[in-house]
């Protein structure tokens, strides 16, 4: 998702309360952050935030943080956390890649990947967010029976994500290449915004929660 640069987003975004301007400096220090010992999920690539805030006002006792690479893109989601506050989101502008400099081992309990981007070139496939070269980031900390969720409408994305798990020794705990039509896996389904829209479309959303 890229927007066109809105001038004095970086400025916003330095000024909001809600947005984490050295998130290094939490790094195994997130719970308290919370101020408490509850559960902390991390979406990566949150886009303006729907999800990550519609889980927020659902589960209170977690801790979520928004990760997102645009300050542009960020700076929706923080005029919506202005507008509606959650004591329970955070929010931090990075670069997925070095989310070992933002949470300590085994420092999450649950990641989200959301309609992320597909790198569709083969040469670009290591930047794909559920590739093995990030599973493996994400199997440092993330907590050992801690949980990845990755939505996509992209099935060749989905494909590729799948086979990587192999190489990367997760193992699959739900699977679905129609979440929308399963009746367990969509009863509690929080939509992004890109689900709202490719479903619209009549796209199918392939689902996955892993684990190791
Ligand atoms: N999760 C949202 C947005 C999906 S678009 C939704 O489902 O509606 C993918 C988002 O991931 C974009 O906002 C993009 O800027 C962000 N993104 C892509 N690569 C990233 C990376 N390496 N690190 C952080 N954010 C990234």
């Amino acid at each position: 998702m890229r927007l066109r640069n809105i001038t004095g987003s970086r400025e916003t975004i330095a000024q909001s309360g809600f947005v984490i301007q050295q998130p290094e400096l939490l790094r195994g220090q997130w719970r308290r952050e919370f101020g408490g010992d509850g559960p902390l999920a991390a979406e990566i690539g949150m886009g303006k935030g729907q999800f990550l805030m519609e889980m927020a006002r659902r589960y209170p006792q977690i801790g979520f943080i928004g990760i997102e690479k645009y300050s542009s893109v960020l700076l929706r989601a923080v005029q919506k956390m202005e507008a509606d506050p959650l004591p329970n989101v955070r929010l931090v502008r990075m670069e997925a890649e070095e989310i070992e400099t933002v949470f300590s081992e085994g420092e999450l309990d649950r990641i989200y990947l959301n309609f992320s981007d597909p790198w569709p070139k083969d040469r670009h496939a290591k930047r794909r967010l559920p590739s093995a070269a990030f599973l493996a980031r994400y199997d440092r900390v993330l907590k050992k029976d801690g949980e990845l969720e990755f939505k996509t409408d992209n099935r060749e994305l989905f494909d590729f994500a799948v086979e990587e798990l192999q190489t990367a020794g997760w193992k699959i705990r739900e699977l679905t290449y129609d979440l929308h039509s399963d009746p367990r896996l969509s009863r509690d389904n929080v939509m992004t915004e890109y689900e709202e829209r490719f479903s619209a479309k009549g796209n199918p959303i392939c689902k996955y929660i892993i684990g190791r």
